[in-house]
């Protein structure tokens, strides 16, 4: 910084947590354009003197987020066709004095979709939220000539004041009010809404703190073929909805593309003299910004942060006794692959509502194997109807390929990779986990070691049908179990 330095702010409240700072100072430093990006939390009556300094100080523009973008659109001197159909304003430029009002979320959520070659021109959409970010989708999806909106939103009086302000500020009008989320399953019509959408995107705000662990429509709701599920919801990655989509047989795309577009394309109206080298930032900047978000991506990796990637089939379920890995390897190996991770233990538990030593005890182990088996049979046939989706990686629970039936379903779904190790490696990891009910079990007939070694021997019988066998023993690192098994399935990433 130096007495030449420039200035472009972030407005909103609370804004501390933005990642804009970051990403937006990372652009500006790449493109050796001498401006700093701030944030400034600014309170709502203070909106207008934080607008004005604009121009009082000579800034280039700046952001506005939340709360602020509809109140923007009042305060500038004038406003871009886009921001006034929207009615907000997230990027405001300083054209020699005059304040020029502009919307770029609504290209911002557009890009990454066309980056991933779905046209909107023609499609059935189901739109989940009717609030300030919805606006900007909508004008998007009438911009792109979507057929048709069904939307879906808790309070029917929003949903109808958005419907009005669609037809009378977007004159678009094949929008209409599905209901809310319907209970636990669903109700028919919000099914159908999703089960014929190309596209359904969530616009609330559930599946973000304080509601992680929380989807706006009920698990278990199947999705048309091809479709894409889209959050734009960042943080957490992967939010409960798009981890329900991908069980439901949708490619799953969150809102970190859209946040970076979004900041380029404002980059872009500052600066529109470097348009084609701000752009060019764009997967750097990505990267950034996921592993600011704790969610690393490695060069190389194929696909990219937020996004499955599409073309890679069916599942891989990785089995073998507990302590053998899987979890670990399992979420390596998803993140090489774009793909998703599930553990099989966790979705039962998640069903059954309590934890499975809580289920054994009080539901008897029988139930705990027809839950897991009615879970592979769902998996397997949302995977059958999935075609070229993106893959899903399985953990399974240690006694469940322990049956000729669940092994058949797996092999028939996709590729079955046992992770094996040896008594000695599996005791070691397992030892002090004294709260599996079978490590309780084995330690209460005496000798844990001679225990698990029968345990591990009946169970190999099984374990042994694997289409591939890979030791993750303790001498080995979980990166090469990895490496081994995307070698052996000519994946990229594999060493071959
Ligand atoms: P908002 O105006 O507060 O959104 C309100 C909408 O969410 C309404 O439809 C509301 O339904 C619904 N909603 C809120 N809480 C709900 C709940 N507990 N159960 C069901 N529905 C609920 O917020 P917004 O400004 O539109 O932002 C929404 C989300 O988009 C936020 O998570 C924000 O971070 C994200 N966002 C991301 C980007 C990006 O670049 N990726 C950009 C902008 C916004 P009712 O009508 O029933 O109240």
């Amino acid at each position: 910084m130096d007495a030449g330095t420039k200035l472009i702010g972030i407005f909103g409240h609370p804004v501390h947590h933005s990642l804009s700072p970051l990403f937006m100072n990372e652009a500006l430093k790449s493109l050796g354009i001498n401006c700093a990006y701030l944030a400034f939390d600014v309170e709502g009556g203070r909106l207008d003197g934080a607008v004005r300094a604009l121009k009082t100080l000579g800034w280039v523009g700046s952001n506005v987020t939340i709360p602020h973008k509809q109140a923007a659109a009042a305060l500038v001197d004038s406003l871009s066709e886009d921001a006034a159909a929207i009615g907000a304003v997230n990027c405001i430029v300083n054209r020699g004095g005059s304040l020029v009002g502009h919307n770029t979320d609504h290209l911002g959520f557009v890009d990454p979709l066309r980056e991933r070659g779905l046209a909107l021109e023609g499609s059935t959409v189901a739109l989940i939220g009717c609030g300030g970010a919805a606006r900007g989708v909508l004008y998007a999806l009438a911009k792109e000539k979507a057929a048709k909106v069904n939307l879906i939103n808790r309070t029917e009086k929003n949903a109808r004041e958005f419907i009005a302000w669609a037809g009378e500020s977007l004159g678009y009008r094949t929008i209409d009010y599905v209901g809310g989320c319907g209970g636990t399953g669903g109700n028919a019509a919000l099914r159908k809404a999703v089960g014929e959408a190309r596209l359904v995107v969530n616009t609330t705000p559930v599946g973000m703190h304080p509601q992680e662990g929380s989807s706006p429509i009920p698990r278990g709701i199947a999705f048309h073929e091809g479709a894409f599920a889209y959050d734009i919801i960042y943080s957490p990655f992967k939010t409960e909805f798009l981890r329900s989509a991908v069980l439901g047989g949708a490619a799953a795309l969150n809102g970190l593309p859209m946040l970076i577009h979004q900041g380029l394309h404002s980059l872009a109206l500052w600066f529109p003299e470097r348009g084609p080298e701000i752009f060019a930032l764009r997967a750097k900047i990505l990267r950034l910004a996921a592993g600011a978000l704790g969610e690393p991506s490695e060069p190389g990796e194929p696909g990219e942060p937020g996004s499955c990637p599409l073309g890679t089939k069916g599942c891989i379920f990785l089995i073998g006794f507990m302590g053998s890995g899987k979890t670990t390897v399992g979420k390596i190996l998803a993140r090489r692959l774009g793909a998703s991770f599930f553990d099989t233990d966790s979705l039962v538990e998640e069903r059954a509502g309590m934890p499975v030593a809580e289920l054994f005890a009080t539901r008897g182990e029988g139930t705990f194997r027809e839950m897991e088996r009615d879970l592979l049979r769902e998996l397997s046939t949302q995977s059958r109807k999935r075609g070229s989706r993106p893959a899903l990686v399985i953990a399974t629970g240690g006694g469940l390929p322990c049956s000729a039936e669940n092994l058949s379903i797996m092999k028939e779904t996709g590729t079955v990779v046992y992770l094996r190790a040896a008594v000695d490696d599996l005791i070691r990891r397992v030892e002090n986990e004294k709260s599996r009910p079978l490590i309780r079990k084995l330690a209460e007939g005496g000798d844990l070691r001679e225990g698990i070694a029968k345990l591990l021997a009946d169970r190999e019988r099984f374990y042994l049908q694997a289409d591939l066998v890979v030791a993750n023993g303790l001498d080995a690192r979980p990166l090469d179990a990895v490496s081994r098994i995307l070698e052996k399935l000519e994946m990229p990433g594999g060493k071959g």
